[in-house]
């Protein structure tokens, strides 16, 4: 378990907090808030201890070029206007920031530009790492969806300083995926949906090893059927992956693990066409099968009732698209009213679970979801395991 935030003497020191202020903003003004807000612990916390804080982030790709289409003004301005004064330093290295940072006091706050304004972010470059370290006494990463790659300010930053730890979300993010890969209470059941097999091949052999039942939606339920001898008319396919879901069911035999798939869907002649139920498995020639049935949701619900823990990741459907997202939200209502510890993690299923209107009962949403998946294949992520090594 990495050090956590509170392990530290920040009285004084400049604390670089790496966010992820990753927000949607247009003409400049931020249109969702969420992972402002969930970040706001760490920084009061430090703010709190007498650190001066200085908060870095991504935002968007702007490919290792300055543009202000990119720039993190709008997040310092909202974070001004609704949380703390926040000052905003126009680069993420070099003299402006030095210079901003020997006028800071104790508890203030300061926010730095677009790390992605350098190439040396994502190559994790010795030089950036240098260049961002030099303004930093103590390093924390609270950026969970970030954990997984080892950028300069996720992973460099951490190798270099020696006064490092976890942010409290962070924290919240290891404690939730370490219980479930670890010591899940059972029976466990995993959701796994969304476009395609080859995304989550990595996931689902872990969840193999970890899960009792597996429930797969979304078009990679299609590969699964077709191995199974069912007809899948023109829905979404990997032939290429059809020896892997082979594969799959042989580990899945071995382990004793359910593999449930859909027995009926909503299917169309064309890609989000005239919606039409099929009441069985086999989807006829000419139609694509784009949700999951109604008789699936509700087998569906209906084992995940026994389930003590929960993991979701991936829609059931093509849920963008009304007449194809009652699978997803059926599923979304009712993890909303699971007796088990629910883990949703993926864009996707955390927008469901949001727009379902019950995100505040969902045990833990998460804030990554390459992330979440990477640290269920492999129990741990980079940007974590520096924080514990010297
Ligand atoms: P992923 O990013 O792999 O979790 O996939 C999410 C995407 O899968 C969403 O944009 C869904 O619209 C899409 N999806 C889910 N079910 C289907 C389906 N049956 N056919 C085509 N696309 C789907």
């Amino acid at each position: 378990m990495a050090k956590c935030i509170k392990d530290l003497n920040l009285k004084g020191k400049r604390v670089f907090i790496r966010v992820d202020f990753n927000v949607p903003v247009k003409s400049g003004v931020v249109k969702d808030d969420t992972r402002i807000v969930e970040a706001m612990k760490t920084i009061r916390y430090a703010q709190g201890q007498g650190a001066k804080v200085i908060l870095a982030s991504h935002l968007g790709r702007p490919k290792g070029e300055k543009n202000p289409d990119y720039t993190l003004a709008p997040v310092a301005k909202y974070i001004t206007d609704k949380f703390m004064p926040v000052t905003f330093v126009e680069d993420c290295i070099g003299a402006p920031v030095a210079d901003a940072v020997a006028k800071m006091n104790d508890g203030d706050v300061i926010l730095l530009e677009n790390l992605r304004y350098y190439k040396g972010e994502e190559k994790n470059d010795p030089e950036f790492v240098k260049a961002l370290a030099a303004n930093a006494g103590v390093y924390i990463n609270d950026a969970f969806g970030t954990c997984h790659r080892k950028h300069a300010s996720t992973y460099g930053m951490a190798e270099l300083i020696h006064d490092k730890a976890a942010g409290f979300l962070v924290e919240k993010e290891i404690q939730y995926f370490s219980q479930l890969i670890k010591n899940p209470a059972r029976p466990f059941g995993a959701i796994v949906g969304g476009a395609k097999v080859s995304d989550k091949i990595g996931v689902i052999k872990s969840l193999l090893e970890l899960a009792d039942d597996i429930f797969v939606g979304g078009a990679m339920a299609y590969t699964f059927l077709k191995y199974q001898g069912h007809t899948v008319g023109t829905s979404m396919v990997e032939d290429d992956q059809l020896n892997v879901v082979e594969e799959i069911f042989a580990i899945a035999k071995k382990k004793q693990v359910k593999i449930m798939l859909p027995m009926d869907h909503v299917i169309s002649k064309e890609f989000c066409g005239e919606p039409c139920a099929c009441d069985c498995a086999d989807i006829p020639d000419g139609c694509m099968g784009l949700d999951i049935g109604p008789k699936t949701a509700d087998m569906y619900i209906h084992e995940l009732n026994r389930c003590k823990t929960i993991l979701w990741n991936g829609p059931m459907g093509v849920f963008e698209n009304p007449q194809y997202a009652n699978g997803t939200f059926s599923i979304a209502r009712a993890l909303g009213g699971a007796e088990g510890t629910v883990v949703v993690g993926g864009g996707d299923s955390v927008a469901a679970v949001n727009l379902a209107g019950v995100s505040d009962t969902i045990d833990h949403i998460s804030t990554g979801g390459g992330a979440s998946l990477e640290f269920i294949e492999f129990g741990s992520l980079p940007g974590i395991d520096i924080l514990d090594r010297n």
